[in-house]
C-alpha cells in the first residue's frame, strides 16, 4: 500500500502487507524465532545498526511488522510495537517510561489488572499513584498542580461506559509535564482515535475486537517514532513481551472484517439499548450514544458510533442478575468482550470482585449491573434471548 491513503476499511485489509519472494496474496506467517545471515559481516553489521535485517523474534518478525505497520496505519500513528497480551502493552507503555519518584495520574474506573498496576506495582517501584474520577475536570485540575509523568486513562470505561474529556486531560497533563497513556480498548481505532485529541500514546488489548473472534491474546503501544523506538524498543527488546507471530497472523486476519464487524456489533447494541431502556425490570440502561447517557454529547464528539458493549442495571441486584443470566440461552456468560459471540458478565462478582464493595459503589458497579458484549448473531434472535431471560427475572 502506502501509494495513498485509504479509508479505514481499506487500511485494514491491505496496510503494511510486505510480500516474499512467492508472491503470496495473503499474509505470510513466519513462524520462526530467529533469522540468518548471509555472512558474518552482515551478522556484524546488523548488531551495529549499520543495516536492517531481522535478528530474533523477540526484537522483530516480520509477520509482527506487518500487523504493526496495519496497526499504525488505522491509528493514524507514527509506529507500533505488538505485545503478547494486553496487558504486556499497558504495562510496558507504563514502566518504559517511568522511575522511581515518578508521579502518576490515572482515571479509577479502569480495567482490573490497570488498576492493579498503578495501585499496587508502581508504589513498590516508589513511584505515586493517584486516582482520580475520571468524568470530573476539577479532580484532573487538582491532581495535575503537581509535576507528573504518566496520565492513564481508559474512555469508555468498564463497565460503566464512563466519558473522559481527552482534550482538555491531554491539555492539563501536558502542563504538568505528563504524557497521556489512553486504554482505547471500548471504542477501538475505528470509533475514536485519542492522538487527534492529544494523546502521546494508546494501548489496545488486540484480544478483543481486532481478533474480534476469541482466538488468541494479543497487545500493542502505538505513538510518536522516537518514543516508540527509544524509549519503549529497548524496554520490550531487553524485558521480552513479544508478540507470537502466529497471533499477529490471526489478528491480521481479524483486522480484515474488523470494520464490518464492530459496525454490525454498534448497531446492535444500540438497538438492544433502546429495546432495553423502556423495560419494568430495568433500573437503567447505559450507552454512550443514548441522550439518557450523562455524557451523550461528549461521546458523541469523541466516537463515531457508540460502541459494541451496553451496560444495564437490573431491579433486584444480584439475586435478579443471576436469574437474568442463568436463563439465557444464546448469550454467553463470559468476562471477555468484543467477539463475534455475544457475552455479558456481571462484574460485582467477577471482574470487578477483587475490588472492596465501598470502592465498587463509587464506581457505580452495584450488584444489578450486567456488562453485555454485543456480537454478531441476529439481532432479533439477541432481543428474543433477552426478552426470555427478563421474563425469568419476574
Ligand atoms: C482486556 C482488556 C485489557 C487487557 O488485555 P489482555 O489482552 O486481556 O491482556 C486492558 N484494558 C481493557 C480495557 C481491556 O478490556
Amino acid at each position: 500500500m502506502t501509494k495513498r491513503s485509504y479509508r479505514p476499511a481499506t487500511t485494514l485489509i491491505h496496510a503494511g502487507q510486505i510480500r516474499s519472494n512467492f508472491s503470496e496474496n495473503a499474509e505470510a506467517l513466519f513462524l520462526t524465532s530467529g533469522f540468518v545471515y548471509d555472512s558474518a559481516e552482515q551478522a556484524e553489521a546488523t548488531f551495529k545498526g549499520e543495516v536492517s535485517h531481522y535478528q530474533y523474534s523477540r526484537f522483530g518478525n516480520p509477520t509482527v511488522s506487518m500487523l504493526e505497520s496495519r496497526l499504525a496505519a488505522i491509528e493514524g500513528a507514527e509506529a507500533c510495537r505488538a505485545t503478547a497480551t494486553g496487558m504486556a502493552a499497558v504495562h510496558a507503555a507504563m514502566l518504559c517510561h517511568l522511575k522511581t519518584g515518578d508521579r502518576v495520574v490515572a482515571s479509577r474506573a479502569l480495567f482490573g489488572s490497570c488498576h492493579w498496576i498503578v495501585s499496587t506495582l508502581l508504589p513498590r517501584y516508589g513511584i505515586e499513584a493517584v486516582f482520580v474520577d475520571g468524568g470530573d475536570l476539577a479532580a484532573w485540575a487538582a491532581a495535575l498542580v503537581h509535576k507528573t509523568a504518566l496520565v492513564l486513562l481508559e474512555t469508555p470505561s468498564n463497565p460503566m461506559l464512563d466519558i473522559i474529556d481527552m482534550r482538555a486531560v491531554c491539555d492539563l497533563a501536558h502542563a504538568a509535564g505528563a504524557i497521556v497513556v489512553v486504554d482505547n480498548v471500548f471504542a477501538t481505532p475505528l470509533l475514536q482515535r485519542p492522538l487527534e485529541f492529544g494523546a502521546d500514546v494508546v494501548v489496545y488489548s488486540a484480544t478483543k475486537h481486532m481478533d474480534g473472534q476469541g482466538r488468541v491474546l494479543g497487545g500493542a503501544v502505538l505513538g510518536r517514532k522516537e518514543w516508540i523506538e527509544n524509549t519503549l524498543q529497548p524496554f520490550t527488546r531487553n524485558t521480552g513481551p513479544a508478540m507470537s507471530p502466529f497471533n499477529a497472523w490471526v489478528i491480521l486476519k481479524g483486522l480484515e472484517t474488523m470494520a464490518l464487524r464492530v459496525a454490525q456489533s454498534c448497531r446492535s447494541a444500540a438497538a438492544i439499548a433502546d429495546h432495553l431502556a423502556g423495560h419494568a425490570a430495568i433500573e437503567r440502561v447505559l450507552y454512550p450514544f443514548r441522550p439518557d447517557h450523562p455524557q451523550a454529547a461528549l461521546a458523541r464528539a469523541q466516537m463515531s458510533e457508540g460502541g459494541t458493549l451496553v451496560t444495564f442495571a437490573l431491579k433486584g441486584g444480584q439475586a435478579a442478575a443471576f436469574r437474568f443470566l442463568n436463563a439465557l440461552e444464546l448469550v454467553v456468560i463470559s468476562n471477555n468482550l468484543g467477539d463475534s459471540k455475544s457475552m455479558m458478565t456481571h462484574p460485582a462478582t467477577t471482574t470487578h470482585s477483587k475490588i472492596a464493595p465501598a470502592d465498587r459503589a463509587v464506581l457505580g458497579i452495584t450488584e444489578g449491573i450486567i456488562r453485555f458484549s454485543v456480537g454478531l448473531e441476529d439481532v432479533a434472535d439477541l432481543i428474543d434471548d433477552l426478552d426470555g431471560a427478563l421474563k425469568a427475572v419476574g
